[in-house]
């Protein structure tokens, strides 16, 4: 069975910055036919949940106190391509619009709800290590079909 990493949050566990999880019936209802392992670049970072919500500006991470986080989100990314080398795993799917996991589209890096184009942290690293990266919604549309 194939491997994949898949954003711990979607599974359902509670590791966001809110102290909870966004749970994905659709990602949920793929369990049988993949092994999933759930991964959370952002606690892997050494971040806590809950935590104080960050988004990307420039290259950079910064929460919403205006604490440069950019290590603990590279330290994350780094950490889940580690992940993908222990399990031998080049597919991820990740959560969209996280400044982690977020994938073609991120929060502008004012608080205010505006999406950019852009990818997070976690995504950026990954895709240029040669993992492939699905969000969400690409994954559930690529394999909705085999079940
Ligand atoms: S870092 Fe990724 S896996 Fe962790 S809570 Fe945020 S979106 Fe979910």
């Amino acid at each position: 069975m194939k491997r994949v990493l898949v954003s711990a949050c979607l599974l359902g566990l509670k590791v966001r910055f809110d102290g909870l999880s966004k749970e994905n019936k659709e990602i949920l209802d793929l369990i049988n036919n993949f092994e999933f392992i759930p991964v959370c670049p952002e606690i892997m970072g050494g971040l806590s949940t809950p935590r104080v919500p960050s988004e990307t500006r420039d290259g950079k991470v910064f929460n919403k106190d205006g604490v440069d986080v950019t290590e603990n989100y590279l330290r994350g990314a780094k950490e889940t391509l580690r992940l993908c080398k222990i399990y031998n795993c080049d597919t991820v799917v990740l959560k969209s619009k996280s400044p982690s996991c977020g994938k073609g589209l991120v929060y502008d890096g004012t608080f205010s709800g505006n999406l950019v184009s852009g990818n997070g942290i976690t995504t950026d690293y990954l895709l240029k290590n040669g993992i492939k990266v699905y969000s969400e919604d690409e994954f559930i549309n690529k394999f909705k079909n085999i079940m």
